[in-house]
């Protein structure tokens, strides 16, 4: 026999899987000799009293044994022999819709610009170190996309465009540790991505799919209004309709795609700073403990939201014990974002803080019409650039001194490679971010008490919330509402926030096109 019972236990207790046997049996009253294990179902930490609990589904195996597995299994057939498509892209959109294709008896032909996530890692380490920029190899360009040197976190609130629980059975199969099925706020972290994202290349390929790197696709094929195939930098031409999965930061992509008179619109999207606290801050004020967390809690989260100024202002992709990263894909710019490592053991916890825009909210930008808040960010990341150190050299102001609009005179010390320079920042950015910004902090900090702490930390710029721009399809048939035969799909096309999302949207994509394929 089976039996699902749901527990609230110390964080001690959590961590010790024969007290939670124990403490399933004084629940269930099933004696402790009948229950041969248990099984965690659901984890998560409830931290909004001073005493933190554990809230555990847990189920118990009764005079039998356990042999279900962890993860549900996927079956890849081979599609050497099939129809093909192309993927335009190998992140976490373009990745999860090749591997739904081969699922679906689907050929992909995976096209990407950037280099194999290993070599990728030589050209992020030049950045952090020589602050040298290769446009097409970076923390955003690359096999595994912008989610392979990321955070990790698969958490995400879109549950309703896709199957999470798929997506999440995927990673396992591919490497990932099988507690991302069982916690409320999944992370794989960054030291453990490139290894599943390397299985799920080797997986396409073993198919019978194809993989490309360092090929950018420059041009899209139409004939007669119809998507026929790429071209690509290289010269070489792919045919087949075509799932364009490019992300948000290929921005050469929009200019291509406005060139060929491929309907887009413009869109609203979050930006601001990234501000970072020591680790042990944070755990201080979410766990309500002058020791931090102690040994049994990982590093303390936090997500809020408030209004500003009549907009939306809210922390975004934050990461417990991470780092902050240099996140630019070109010259002149300087961007930050966040990241961690499975263990998320670093000194710092960083997070976006971030205010929502919308196109009307900058007229001046109008006349680039459907690309207006493209060349906005493009101009607040040049601007970052300039008043950074002209390098990878991030512009960074005490989140106090940014509240009461002082320049700092000194800084306290950061997780961010490149280096940080004192900037007022309160007067560069523009004057709608930065207002909003200083009276949101205002209110965290009334509600936060501690987060306005002479040791946080404002970087700027934090401009990749997600995309400018939205390239228009069709809800049902996936293709674009002008354009049969592409697809456009995941963050760049503007219907993705994140790497289960993308890879939800990634799923959705390839299932109209094999749909389409089979009617032809
Ligand atoms: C540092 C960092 C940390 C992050 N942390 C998290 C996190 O913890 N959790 C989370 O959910 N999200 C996180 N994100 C966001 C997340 O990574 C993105 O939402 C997600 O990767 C979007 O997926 P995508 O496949 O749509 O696009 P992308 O991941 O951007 O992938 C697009 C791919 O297309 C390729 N490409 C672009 N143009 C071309 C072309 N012309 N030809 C060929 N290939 C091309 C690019 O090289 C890239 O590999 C993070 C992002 C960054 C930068």
């Amino acid at each position: 026999m089976q039996k699902d019972i749901d527990m609230r236990i110390t964080p001690q207790q959590a961590s010790d899987m024969e007290k939670i046997r124990g403490i399933f049996s004084s629940l269930s009253g099933i004696p402790l000799k009948e229950i041969n294990s248990v099984r965690i179902l659901r984890r998560s930490i409830d931290a909004r009293q001073r005493n933190i609990f554990v809230n555990l589904r847990v189920r118990g195996y009764v005079n039998e044994e356990q042999d279900e597995p962890a993860f549900a299994s996927v079956c890849y057939p081979d599609v050497k022999d099939c129809p093909q498509a192309i993927v335009v892209g190998a992140g976490p959109a373009g990745l999860f819709a090749a591997l739904r294709l081969i699922e679906l008896g689907v050929r992909p032909v995976v096209i990407e610009r950037g280099k194999n996530v290993r070599d990728r890692k030589r050209d992020t380490a030049l950045m952090n170190r020589e602050h040298i920029v290769n446009p097409e190899s970076n923390y955003c360009f690359g096999e595994g996309g912008a989610g392979a040197y990321s955070d990790g976190k698969l958490y995400t609130r879109s549950k309703k465009r896709g199957n999470v629980e798929k997506i999440l059975n995927v990673f396992c199969r591919h490497g990932a540790d099988p507690s991302i099925l069982v916690d409320a706020h999944p992370h794989i972290g960054t030291d453990r991505l490139p290894g599943i994202i390397e299985k799920m290349r080797l997986r396409i390929m073993q198919s019978g799919g194809e993989v490309h790197f360092e090929t950018r696709m420059d041009k899209l094929i139409i004939e007669n209004g119809v998507v026929k195939g790429i071209e690509t930098n290289r010269g070489e031409t792919f045919s087949g309709q075509v799932i364009l999965a490019t992300g948000h930061s290929a921005r050469d992509v929009y200019y291509m795609l406005h060139k060929q008179k491929i309907r887009m619109e413009a869109k609203g999207l979050a930006v601001g700073f990234r501000v970072e606290h020591p680790s042990r801050l944070i755990d201080r004020i979410q766990y309500h403990c002058k020791e931090g967390r102690g040994e049994f809690l990982p590093a303390a989260e936090y997500s809020f939201a408030v209004q500003a100024g009549g907009r939306g202002v809210y922390s975004f992709c934050m990461c417990p014990g991470g780092t902050v990263v240099p996140s630019a894909s070109g010259p002149r710019q300087v961007v930050v974002n966040g990241m961690s490592s499975s263990n998320r053991g670093s000194r710092w916890s960083n997070s976006g803080i971030v205010v929502e825009i919308r196109p009307e909210d900058f007229p001046e930008y109008a006349k680039y019409r459907e690309l207006s808040l493209l060349k906005f960010v493009e101009d607040l990341e040049e601007l970052a650039w300039l008043h950074g150190g002209k390098t990878q050299v991030a512009p960074a102001q005490c989140l106090c001194d940014f509240v009461n609009g002082k320049t700092s005179s000194s800084l306290p010390e950061t997780s961010y490679v490149p280096g940080i320079v004192s900037s007022p920042m309160h007067e560069w950015a523009p004057g709608f971010v930065s207002s909003r910004l200083q009276e949101a902090f205002k209110k965290i900090g009334d509600s936060y008490k501690g987060y306005l702490a002479n040791e946080a930390l404002l970087l700027g710029v934090e401009s990749r919330t997600s995309s400018p721009v939205r390239i228009l399809r069709d809800g049902e048939t996936m293709q674009h509402v002008e354009m049969e035969g592409l697809y456009p799909c995941g963050e760049g096309a503007g219907y993705a926030g994140g790497i289960v999302s993308a890879a939800m949207d990634g799923e959705r994509c390839a299932e109209a096109l094999a749909v389409k394929m089979k009617k032809k």
